[in-house]
């Protein structure tokens, strides 16, 4: 117990100052408390673990380098404030464009929102700061956008959300469904549309799907980037026949593979979505003409196969 204490008395001289007067105080008060008794080593002495407990609680325990980092909640809060009416806006281009030549156009073509502001993020990641939160709900509500022709999918901006977790899946699309027969001008049959889409309808307008002049109806859907801008679609109608239903997708960019029409593009999935596209599109006669062609080039094959095993052996 000596040993200890007299490593602990040594110590504590190398350190603080402080340190030294808890331990002495100690002592002190365990030596006025018994100062009847004679000899100090036949009493109990203090004990280091009591020592440290106290260190502990004073808050002062061994002198350690800490980790600083600066930024007090309130000052981070009011920053992020001057940045609550912006829009992060990705485009989708295989390439990196150069900020400049995305800042020109986007100059350009929202020159009616005043002192915006943009800073780049990532790779094509840009966030667009407004002045106003109309002039920020305007961008998404007129959304979507192209910049060089690919799309700049664009969603309000949460700076307290890390821009690592934020994931550019949906883009809100406006898309016009041309050449609807009387018995397609129904909420129904258009929300079926939409369900064939895969998407999220947001509005259809007119609301009752009957439009006070011709028979296009629209739709505000929240669009997945991964799946295809249909072409159109063929429709049943009353009289037994069918009638291919075309779809407008506005503001489409001009930039987008013409086989599978997918913007967040994969190579992988390509050719097999171009190939359901292109079967959607194809009247039953059509189909008839492209089944038996298929199944006359399955022969074929089959045969040249026969013809090798047949060699082979
Ligand atoms: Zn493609």
């Amino acid at each position: 117990m000596h040993a200890n204490i007299n490593n602990l008395f040594i110590f504590l001289s190398s350190h603080h100052k402080k340190l030294k007067s808890i331990f002495f105080s100690n002592i002190t008060q365990t030596i006025l408390f018994n100062s009847h008794r004679p000899v100090m080593a036949t009493y109990p002495q203090p004990q280091v673990s009591s020592i440290t407990s106290q260190m502990q609680q004073t808050n002062i325990g061994v002198v350690k380098p800490q980790r600083r980092t600066l930024g007090s909640a309130q000052v981070i809060s009011n920053a992020v404030d001057e940045w609550s009416n912006s829009v992060l806006g990705k485009v989708f281009c295989p390439e990196i464009l150069e900020v400049g030549e995305v800042r020109d156009e986007i100059n350009a073509i929202w020159k009616k929102y005043k002192s915006k502001e943009t800073k780049v993020m990532g790779p094509n990641l840009f966030v667009f700061n407004f002045s106003t939160t109309n002039d920020q709900e305007d961008i998404i509500k007129k959304s979507p956008w192209t910049v060089k022709g690919y799309l700049l999918a664009v969603e309000i901006y949460n700076p307290r959300i890390p821009l690592a977790d934020i994931k550019f899946l949906h883009q809100n699309w406006t898309v016009k469904f041309r050449n609807l027969q009387l018995e397609h001008l129904n909420v129904s049959m258009i929300d079926e549309i939409i369900q064939d889409l895969g998407r999220e309808k947001l509005e259809i307008d007119p609301p009752n799907a009957h439009p006070r002049i011709g028979r296009m109806v629209k739709a505000r859907i929240r669009m997945e980037l991964t799946s295809a801008l249909k072409r159109g679609v063929w429709l049943r109608t009353t009289s037994g026949g069918e009638v291919w239903i075309k779809y407008h997708w506005e503001k489409q960019p001009y930039n987008l593979c013409d086989e599978c029409f997918v913007i967040d593009h994969s190579d992988n999935n390509c050719e097999q979505v171009a190939l359901q596209l292109q079967l959607d599109s194809m009247s039953a006669e059509e189909y008839d003409v492209w089944s038996r062609e298929q199944e006359a080039e399955n022969f074929l094959w089959w045969l040249r196969l026969e013809k090798i095993t047949v060699m082979l052996t």
